[in-house]
C-alpha cells in the first residue's frame, strides 16, 4: 500500500476540492497537467463540476503542507479545522485530509462508501470532520487507508471502476466539510454480518461480526460501539465494547486479515430486551454497527508502570483490548493486576486465557473474587472492599506511575471510584468505564 502511494505522488494530475462548496485549485498543476493528460480541460471543467467561488493558492510539492502552517497548528491548544484535497491517475482516485494534528492513526478516520455516498469522518480530540459526497463515477468495493502519522495525514485511495478521468470528485452531501464537536453528530450505522458465534461461559458467547469491504473502521481501545436490531417493529439500540477474538490475539498466525473483524463478548440475560435477539442471529445475519465512542485516551496508558483492571462480569470486556496494548506496547510498564469479580466460578469469562497469561508473562497476574462461590473455592470471596482493594493496589514503587481502570455494573463502579479516592488515588489515576 505505503508503494502505491509513493508511486501516486510523481503522477498527481488533478486536484480539485469543496471547501463549503467553494472551488480551489492550483493553476500551476493543471498547466503540469495538461502537458501529460490532454484530457483535462480547465474550463469545461469548472463549469460541469461544483459551482462556487474559485480561489488561487501558491502551489506546493504535493501532498504537502506549507511548514509553518503544521508547526503553527499542532502548538495551538484546541484542533484547528482540516481541509481535503484529491487528485488521481488514470486508475486511482486519492482523497487527502490534512487533519494538521500528530494524534492521528488509522483508528482516527472511518470511511464508508455506499451506492454513491462516499463518507469519511476523521476524529480529531472531541471534534469530527467529515468529508461527505457523491462521487461523480463509480469506484471499486475495496479501498485503502493511510496514515502519515507525524503530519497528520490521511490518504484514501479509491479504484476507479472505469480508467477515465474525474472530473470532479462529485458532489456534496450533508454535512460535508464540517468540522463539529462530536457529540454534536449523530451515530453513524452499517450493516455487518455474523460470522461466528461460540461459547464462552453458559450465558456469554464470543460473537464475531464482519465488517462491509466498503468500510474501514477500527475500534480504538477503551472504546464501544452501539449494536441496533429491530425488535418488534422498533429499533433498538445497546452498547457493547469490542474484544481482541483471544487474549493472545497479537502472538498467532492472522488467518485473514483482522481489521474486517469485530469480537464482541456479550452476556445473554433470558429476560433482556435486546441480547436474547441477538442471540437469535443466525450465521449470515446482518446487524446495525456504528461508529466508536467513548471517553478512554489510548494516552493515559504512556510510561505506565503499574496498571490495575477492576472488573465485574461483562465489565471485563474493555479491559481486554487495553491489557492487550498496555503488554505488547507501553515499554514501561512493570506489572498489570487484574481483580475480576464474578458470581461464580463457571461465570468467569476466559479464565484459562487468563491463566495462561500469567504463566507466560510475569508482568500480569489475576486474581479472580467470587461473590457466591461453590463450597470447595479456596480464593478469595465477597464484594470489592476497601480491604480488597488496599492489599491488591500495591505500586511497584512509591512514585510508580499508575492507572486503575474499573468497569462492571454501575453500584459497582460507583462504589468501586468511591474506595479508591479514599485510598488517596487521584482522578487522573482512575479510569471508570461508564455509558
Ligand atoms: P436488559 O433488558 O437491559 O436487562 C438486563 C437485565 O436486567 C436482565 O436480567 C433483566 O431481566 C434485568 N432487568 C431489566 N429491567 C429490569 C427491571 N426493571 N427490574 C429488574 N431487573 C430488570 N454487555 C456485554 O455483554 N458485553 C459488552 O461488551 C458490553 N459493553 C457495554 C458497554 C457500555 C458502554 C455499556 C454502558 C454497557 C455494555 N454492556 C455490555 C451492557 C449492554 O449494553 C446491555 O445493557 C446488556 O447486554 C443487557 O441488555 P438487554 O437489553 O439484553 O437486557
Ligand atoms: P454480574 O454477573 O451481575 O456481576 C458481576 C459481579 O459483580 C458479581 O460478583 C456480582 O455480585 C458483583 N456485583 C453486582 N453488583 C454489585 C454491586 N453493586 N457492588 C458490588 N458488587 C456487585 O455482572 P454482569 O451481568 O456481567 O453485568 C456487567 C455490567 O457491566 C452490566 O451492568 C454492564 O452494563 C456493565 N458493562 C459496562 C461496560 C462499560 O463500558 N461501561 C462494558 C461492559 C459491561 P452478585 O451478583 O452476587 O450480587
Amino acid at each position: 500500500m505505503i508503494e502505491t502511494a509513493a508511486l501516486l505522488r510523481p503522477l498527481t494530475v488533478l486536484r480539485c476540492s469543496f471547501t463549503h462548496i467553494a472551488f480551489s485549485k492550483t493553476i500551476a498543476n493543471v498547466n503540469t497537467v495538461k502537458k501529460v493528460h490532454r484530457w483535462v480541460n480547465y474550463e469545461s471543467m469548472l463549469k460541469e463540476c461544483l459551482v462556487g467561488r474559485m480561489a488561487m493558492k501558491p502551489a506546493l510539492p504535493k501532498g504537502m503542507l506549507p511548514q509553518s502552517q503544521v508547526t503553527d497548528t499542532l502548538a495551538k491548544e484546541g484542533p484547528s479545522s482540516p481541509s481535503y484535497d484529491w487528485f488521481q491517475t488514470d486508475s486511482l482516485v486519492t482523497i487527502v485530509i490534512y487533519t494538521k494534528q500528530k494524534d492521528i492513526n488509522l483508528d482516527s478516520v472511518i470511511v464508508d462508501h455506499r451506492d454513491d455516498s462516499f463518507r469519511a469522518e476523521t476524529v480529531i480530540k472531541d471534534y469530527s470532520y467529515l468529508v461527505h459526497v457523491a462521487l461523480s463515477h463509480e469506484i471499486q468495493e475495496d479501498f485503502s487507508v493511510l496514515v502519515v502519522e507525524n503530519v497528520g495525514k490521511i490518504e484514501i485511495i479509491l479504484k476507479k471502476k472505469e480508467n477515465i478521468s474525474w472530473k470532479c470528485l462529485g458532489h456534496p452531501l450533508e454535512n460535508h466539510n464540517s468540522f463539529i464537536p462530536k457529540k454534536d453528530t449523530g451515530l453513524f450505522y452499517r450493516k455487518c454480518q455474523l460470522v461466528s458465534k461460540e461459547d464462552v461461559t453458559h450465558d456469554t458467547k464470543l460473537f464475531c461480526l464482519m465488517l462491509p469491504p466498503s468500510t474501514h473502521l477500527q475500534v480504538p481501545v477503551g472504546q464501544h460501539v452501539y449494536l441496533k436490531l429491530p425488535i418488534t417493529g422498533t429499533e433498538i439500540v445497546k452498547p457493547y465494547t469490542p474484544v481482541s477474538d483471544s487474549l493472545f490475539s497479537e502472538f498467532k498466525e492472522p488467518v485473514l486479515p483482522n481489521n474486517i473483524y469485530i469480537y464482541f463478548l456479550i452476556k445473554i440475560y433470558p429476560a433482556g430486551f435486546f441480547t436474547p435477539e441477538l442471540d437469535q442471529l443466525q450465521i449470515g445475519d446482518y446487524i446495525s454497527v456504528s461508529n466508536p465512542e467513548g471517553n478512554f485516551i489510548i494516552s493515559q496508558l504512556q510510561e505506565l508502570e503499574d496498571l490495575f483492571l477492576l472488573a465485574a462480569g461483562t465489565g471485563f470486556t474493555p479491559m481486554v483490548k487495553v491489557l492487550n496494548y498496555a503488554l505488547t506496547n507501553i515499554p514501561s510498564l512493570r506489572k498489570v493486576k487484574l481483580m475480576f469479580f464474578n458470581k461464580t466460578e463457571d461465570d468467569i469469562i476466559w479464565r484459562s486465557q487468563l491463566e495462561k497469561l500469567a504463566f507466560k508473562d510475569k508482568r500480569f497476574e489475576v486474581e479472580f473474587v467470587l461473590s457466591a462461590p461453590a463450597y470447595e473455592w479456596s480464593g478469595k470471596q465477597g464484594y470489592i472492599s476497601p480491604a480488597l482493594l488496599s492489599e491488591f493496589l500495591e505500586r511497584s514503587s512509591d512514585t510508580s506511575r499508575v492507572l486503575i481502570c474499573l468497569c462492571g455494573p454501575t453500584p459497582f463502579t460507583e462504589q468501586g471510584m468511591k474506595m479508591l479516592h479514599d485510598l488517596n488515588f487521584s482522578k487522573d489515576e482512575i479510569h471508570s468505564f461508564t455509558a
